[in-house]
C-alpha cells in the first residue's frame, strides 16, 4: 500500500466525525490491505493497523523512535527546501499549535520529483512499508551521531513526501495521530472486516496486546487463528486495575471478599523462563503498569525469580521499597529506584526493593487470565513455594476469603499497622481481564468525612506494646441528655511513636482500670476518619463507625467542641 494512500484514507477519517462511520472507515482500510502482494514481516496490515492508532511499534513492544519534536522540526525544514529553517517550523507551529498542519504546509522535494513521473505514480512513490522499515531502522540508531542519523533517515522520508503524506507522517513520528481513531475503534474495524465476534477480538487484544498481529491474524487464520492466540511469556500484557469502593458495597455484591493487603509500592508484572526467554538473553523480565521494561532497575526482583522459581510463568505484582529489617518504606523510595538506568548497584545501597506477587497469569505453559482469582492464587502459591523445594514465600501476597466485615477490618489494621497502604477487595470468581478498570477489583474509599470523638476509654496493648494504650473508645455529645455516647473503638492509623505521645497524653486522665480495660475522663479529642456510619447495639449511641483510623489530636479542641450524635445522624443518612 502506498502511504499516499494511507493519508488519504487517514484525512478521510479525520473529518469524520461520526463513531460508527471511522470504525467503517478503519475497516475499509484494513480489508483494502487483504490484496497486499507484497511478501515480508510485518504484513502491511500489521503496519497499517498500528499506523493507524498512531503507532509504529506494537503496544507491547517498549521500543521508541527516540526522536524529540525539535530534531522532527530540522528534518522537516531540511527537506522543505533552502529558505525554510528550523525557526520557521517552529514560527508556523506556534500559528497553527499542530505539527501535521505544519508539514503538510510545506512542499518538499519528492513532490517535485515525482511531478516529473507524473502525479506521483511512478516508481518513486513511497509504501507503507518503506516508511515502516525506515523508522525502525531510524529507532535501532544507536551512539555517537546516531541523533544525526536519525535525523537524516527522517529528512529521507520527507523528502519523498507529498504534503498530505507529510501531515501524517509528522504526527505519526512525534506520537501524536490523533485522527479520532482509538483502541476500541480498531477492535470493532477488525471484527467487522473480518466477520469475528467482537469478545474473541477482544480476547486476543488482551493476550498479545498487538493490533497488528491480531488483524492479521483475523484476515489470514480467522476465528479459529483467533482463539488460538496466547500469553507468551517475555511480553508484557496490560494489568488488570482497580476502583475504589467500600467494604459493604462489596460484600453486597459478592458472597465472600477476597481480602489482601494493599501494598504503596510499583506495579510490575514478572515474566520468567527457566530456558531463558525469546526476546533477550535471560531468564527474567519485569514490566512497569505501562509495560516498560524495567528489568535493569530491580536486581533484586531477578533475583527473586531465579532463587524461587522453578517453571515460565507472568506473575503480577508490586514491587516495596524496604529498610534493612524488611519493613516497607513510602512510595517516594521506590521512585528513587524504579525507572533508573544509571548506578543502580549504588542506588540499591541506599534503597532496597522486594518484589511481592499477587496473581498468576500464566504458569507452565497453562494461560490462566479465564480461571477465577482463587484458582490463579492457589497456581501463585505452588509457583513460588514450589513442589518440594524450600518454602520460600517471601514474594506472595497473602489472600483471605471472607464475608465477615469484622475480620477484614483486621485485616486493614494488621495491614496499616505492618506499614502497608491499606487493602484490596477482589471478586474470589473474577477472571483477570487485562487493561480493565472493573468492579472485580476495588481498593478500598479513602475515608471522605472526619469526625472529632471525645477519647472515652482505652486498652493497655500487649506484647511490646504492653506500656502503651491503644484501641481507643471513642464517643459522641448527645445535645439532648448532655452524656457521651460511645461510637466505636479506633486501633489503626497510629504509628509507635503516636501510640507513645497518646499514652503520655492520656495517662493522666485515667478514671478506672480493669485488666487491660481503662476508663478514661472526657479531656482529648481525636480526629478520626472512617468508612461509613452504620446502625449498631454495641455501641451506646446506636451507631459504629466502620473502619475508623485515628487522624490527629484536635489539641485545638475542648470536649464541647466535639462532634455531636446529631452530625453522626446527619452523616450516616
Ligand atoms: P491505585 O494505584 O491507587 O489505583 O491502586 C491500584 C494499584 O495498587 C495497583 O495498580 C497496584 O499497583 C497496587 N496494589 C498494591 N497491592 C495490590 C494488591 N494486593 N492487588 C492489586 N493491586 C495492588
Amino acid at each position: 500500500m502506498e502511504f499516499a494512500t494511507f493519508a488519504d484514507r487517514a484525512a478521510a477519517i479525520e473529518a469524520e466525525p461520526a463513531d460508527l462511520a471511522i470504525i467503517e472507515h478503519v475497516q475499509d482500510l484494513l480489508a483494502d490491505t487483504d490484496g497486499d502482494a507484497e511478501s515480508g514481516e510485518p504484513r502491511t496490515i500489521e503496519i497499517v493497523a498500528r499506523f493507524v492508532q498512531g503507532r509504529v511499534f506494537p503496544a507491547w513492544d517498549s521500543t521508541t523512535l527516540d526522536i524529540g519534536p525539535s530534531a522532527c522540526y530540522e528534518a522537516i525544514s531540511r527537506a522543505a527546501g533552502r529558505n525554510v529553517d528550523t525557526n520557521d517550523v517552529e514560527d508556523r507551529l506556534a500559528d497553527v499549535g499542530e505539527i501535521g498542519e505544519v508539514a503538510a504546509s510545506y512542499e518538499f522535494g519528492g513532490q517535485q520529483g515525482l511531478d516529473a513521473f507524473g502525479a506521483g505514480n511512478g516508481s518513486g512513490a513511497l509504501t507503507v512499508r518503506e516508511v515502516y522499515d525506515d523508522l525502525v531502522a531510524l529507532a535501532a540508531a544507536e551512539g555517537e551521531g546516531s541523533e544525526d542519523r536519525k535525523i537524516d533517515a527522517l529528512f529521507g522520508l520527507f523528502n519523498r513526501c507529498s504534503s498530505d503524506e507529510a501531515r501524517y507522517l509528522a504526527r505519526l513520528v512525534l506520537s501524536e495521530m490523533r485522527i479520532g481513531v482509538g483502541e476500541g475503534t480498531v477492535r470493532d474495524a477488525i471484527a467487522a472486516a473480518f466477520d469475528i465476534p467482537q469478545e474473541h477480538v477482544e480476547r486476543a487484544l488482551q493476550v498479545s496486546n498487538d493490533y497488528g498481529e491480531v488483524a492479521r491474524v483475523a484476515r489470514d487464520e480467522g476465528l479459529d487463528g483467533l482463539d488460538a492466540m496466547a500469553l507468551e511469556v517475555g511480553r508484557p500484557v496490560q494489568a488488570m486495575l482497580a476502583q475504589t469502593g467500600t467494604v459493604t458495597d462489596a460484600l453486597e455484591a459478592w458472597e465472600e471478599a477476597a481480602v489482601e493487603w494493599k501494598y504503596d509500592g510499583a506495579r510490575i508484572q514478572l515474566h520468567y523462563d527457566p530456558d531463558g526467554l525469546e526476546e533477550g538473553d535471560g531468564t527474567t523480565r519485569v514490566f512497569s503498569r505501562n509495560m516498560e521494561d524495567v528489568t535493569a532497575a530491580l536486581p533484586e526482583v531477578v533475583e527473586f525469580a531465579e532463587k524461587t522459581l522453578a517453571v515460565p510463568v507472568i506473575l503480577d505484582g508490586e514491587v516495596v521499597a524496604v529498610d534493612d529489617a524488611g519493613d516497607p518504606l513510602p512510595f517516594q523510595e521506590v521512585l528513587k529506584r524504579f525507572r533508573r538506568k544509571h548506578d543502580v548497584a549504588k542506588a540499591r545501597e541506599d534503597v532496597a526493593v522486594r518484589p511481592v506477587c499477587f496473581d498468576c497469569l500464566h504458569a507452565d505453559g497453562v494461560d490462566l487470565l479465564e480461571e477465577p482469582l482463587t484458582t490463579r492464587h492457589e497456581r501463585l502459591e505452588v509457583v513460588l513455594t514450589g513442589d518440594g523445594r524450600p518454602e520460600d514465600v517471601a514474594g506472595l501476597s497473602l489472600l483471605w476469603l471472607t464475608d465477615d466485615p469484622d475480620e477484614i477490618e483486621s485485616i486493614d489494621a494488621e495491614a496499616l499497622e505492618s506499614g502497608h497502604e491499606g487493602i484490596m477487595l477482589k471478586n474470589p470468581e473474577s477472571a483477570y481481564s487485562p487493561g480493565r478498570r472493573g468492579k472485580n477489583w476495588r481498593k478500598r474509599k479513602p475515608d471522605v468525612e472526619t469526625l472529632d470523638c471525645v477519647v472515652t476509654g482505652a486498652e493497655w496493648g500487649e506484647g511490646r506494646r504492653a506500656t502503651f494504650l491503644g484501641t481507643f473508645e471513642l464517643s459522641v455529645r448527645n445535645e439532648t441528655t448532655g452524656e457521651l455516647e460511645t461510637v466505636g473503638k479506633v486501633a489503626t492509623g497510629i504509628t509507635d511513636e503516636q501510640l507513645a505521645e497518646l499514652t503520655e497524653l492520656l495517662e493522666p486522665h485515667i478514671a478506672t482500670e480493669e485488666g487491660q480495660e481503662v476508663e478514661i475522663e472526657p479531656a482529648v479529642v481525636f480526629e478520626v476518619g472512617y468508612e461509613e456510619i452504620q446502625s449498631s447495639p454495641t455501641y451506646s449511641s446506636g451507631y459504629a463507625l466502620r473502619f475508623p483510623r485515628f487522624q490527629a489530636v484536635r489539641d485545638d479542641k475542648a470536649i464541647e467542641g466535639a462532634d455531636t450524635l446529631e452530625r453522626v445522624e446527619r452523616l450516616r443518612s
